[in-house]
């Protein structure tokens, strides 16, 4: 049994194969790059994973049991967490408040006493309290304790990129999709997140699914990468392969 699998994965827009026939399998503790030019169906493989989309054909595997088909909260309970391209943030809320939301989010007995619906029995305020915990010491590992307090629509950029991987993390997934975590940062905010998903493998035995147009970042992270280009699978394997597979040069070379 695989950690994770996809099997024969398809998504197709109108007349587009945005996604056409991708397998792929994740092993855990690992991290895995999928990497591509703009529009070769990245983040619709995200989409289609955690739910958002669902897929014209093929099959989605979690921990031995049939994921895809199921609704994006539900996957989510399953351990899959996820941050997107673009940041998905509540921008008026606190660093710290933004983990609670992301947690609270996937806890059935935390959003209950979260809202204070059913009033503040012992065991909602040791959950509570536990959440709490949690949540400090993910900011700790991400050195966010320091803004904990500020809205996050003040913070710069890469700090804010920083959040949403906390919040994902907040929520203690057992496997994590990183959509384009380098996505509009300059080269020392990338190497600070690379070096952050890396520990994140080595010293939590995190699994990381990674979507990365930047191929240096993919490739100096990953254990296995996959390369896209139009939906279909170009190349698979060991980065330094895919890296001179001449079919993912060809595909580089006309993407600006
Ligand atoms: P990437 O993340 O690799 O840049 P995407 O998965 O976002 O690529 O997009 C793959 C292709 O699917 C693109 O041609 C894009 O325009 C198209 N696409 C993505 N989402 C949709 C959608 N919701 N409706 C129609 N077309 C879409
Ligand atoms: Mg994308």
């Amino acid at each position: 049994m695989s950690f994770f699998s996809v099997r024969g994965l398809s998504k197709r827009f109108g007349g587009l194969d945005a996604l056409d026939d991708v397998s792929f399998e994740v092993e855990k503790g690992s991290i895995f790059s999928v990497i591509g030019p703009n529009g070769s169906g990245k983040s619709t493989a995200f989409n289609c994973i955690n739910g958002i989309y669902k897929p014209t054909a093929g099959t989605i595997h979690f921990e031995g049991e049939q994921i895809s088909g199921l609704k994006p909260h539900r996957i989510a309970r399953r351990g899959l967490a996820r941050t997107f391209q673009n940041i998905e943030l509540f921008a008026n809320e606190s660093t710290v408040d933004n983990l609670m939301l992301g947690r609270h989010q996937h806890m059935r007995t935390g959003l209950w006493s979260g809202m204070g619906m059913l009033g503040r029995t012992t065991r909602a305020a040791r959950e509570e309290a536990e959440n709490r915990a949690h949540v400090e010491q993910v900011m700790e590992t991400l050195d966010l304790t320091a803004v904990r307090d500020r809205p996050v629509q003040e913070l710069p950029y890469g700090t804010q990129k920083r959040v949403e991987l906390g919040r994902a993390l907040a929520m203690e997934p057992k496997l994590l999709l990183v959509d384009e975590p380098s996505a509009g940062m300059n080269s020392e905010e990338r190497d600070d997140i690379g070096e952050r998903l890396r520990s994140l493998r080595d010293d939590l035995g995190l699994t990381i699914l990674l979507i990365e147009h930047h191929m240096q970042l993919a490739i100096d992270l990953a254990d296995r990468v996959l390369a896209l280009n139009f939906g279909k699978v170009i190349a698979f394997g060991a980065p330094d392969e895919v890296r001179s597979h001449p079919e993912v040069i060809k595909a580089y070379l006309g993407d600006g």
